[in-house]
């Protein structure tokens, strides 16, 4: 390799590093944690390629809060099995990765306008460490959670990722977790087969975000109806917003693991790669 190669690899190494990508991933059932599934063999796959980040700040679609968005400042999160009626094998998982509470308290001030608050009571719930196991097998990079306040509209968790998207060039990896389309009402456990308006609003979403037309993603009267059946509550999409939020507009778009589980969970995933 001649010297300009290897300073072109160094600057091109730098440059991927410099600005970490943001990500979003569908994590559908628990389940996910201990079976061989294609979409497991994704997140792995996204694991290799990923830069190494420093620490990770998870948004999870189970960590809903009323009032205020917390941090969590532990400095060993404890692994949470926030589900019921599952094998023990999934309830004997753990995640032991450490914290990081110092940038966790630098993320409440960086979100103080956006009633972040300090908490030490929550840990790493299934969103977080069902995926992060895949990604990140030797749970050796500091993670921490922050949660999604219940109680604001879609636009203002746009804006809470555009508030910690300077994290990105820290090495940080904001990393959402939740799923594009999330009924559990309407579950195909026969066949599966993809339900009509779960396959249209995730086609919609997808065109949207490749359009980068993130406020009519955020807007709830103008999706109407076809947001309540996608997402009879909101708090499997609203990672999906914030990672769009932290996103730039030179970023290049990625989608991964796109198809469907028991017919109206899209398990769609997607990254933007810092150019
Ligand atoms: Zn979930």
């Amino acid at each position: 390799m001649s010297v300009t190669q290897s300073l072109q690899k160094l600057k091109d190494s730098l440059k991927t590093s410099a600005r970490m990508p943001v990500v979003f991933l569908g994590h559908g059932s628990p389940m996910n944690a201990i079976e061989d599934t294609q979409f497991c063999r994704g997140w792995s796959e996204l694991g290799r390629t990923l830069p190494r980040p420093q620490a990770i700040l998870v948004v999870s679609a189970h960590w809903m809060t009323r009032g205020s968005t917390l941090v969590d400042v532990s400095a060993m999160p404890q692994t949470i099995h926030d589900f019921g009626g599952f094998p023990q094998q999934l309830f004997q998982q753990q995640y032991p990765a450490p914290g990081n509470p110092e940038l966790a308290r630098e993320v409440v001030s960086l979100l103080a306008s956006h009633h972040a608050q300090e908490d030490d009571t929550w840990g790493l719930d299934h969103g977080a460490w069902t995926v992060l196991k895949y990604l990140y097998p030797d749970a050796n990079v500091p993670v921490f959670q922050l949660s999604i306040d219940m109680t604001k509209d879609l636009d203002w968790h746009l804006e809470i990722g555009k508030a910690l998207s300077d994290l990105r060039d820290r090495g940080v990896l904001i990393l959402g977790s939740g799923n594009v389309v999330h009924n559990l009402r309407a579950l195909d456990w026969v066949n599966g087969r993809p339900r009509d308006w779960a396959v249209d609003f995730d086609t919609m979403f997808a065109k949207r975000l490749d359009d980068r037309d993130f406020a009519s993603l955020a807007d709830r009267q103008g999706l109407g109806s076809l947001l309540r059946q996608a997402h009879p509550s909101v708090d499997h999409y609203i990672p999906a917003l914030t990672i769009a939020g932290a996103s730039d507009a030179r970023d290049q778009l990625d989608f991964m693991n796109t198809g469907f589980d028991l017919g109206t969970l899209s398990m769609r995933s997607f990254i933007f790669h810092a150019q």
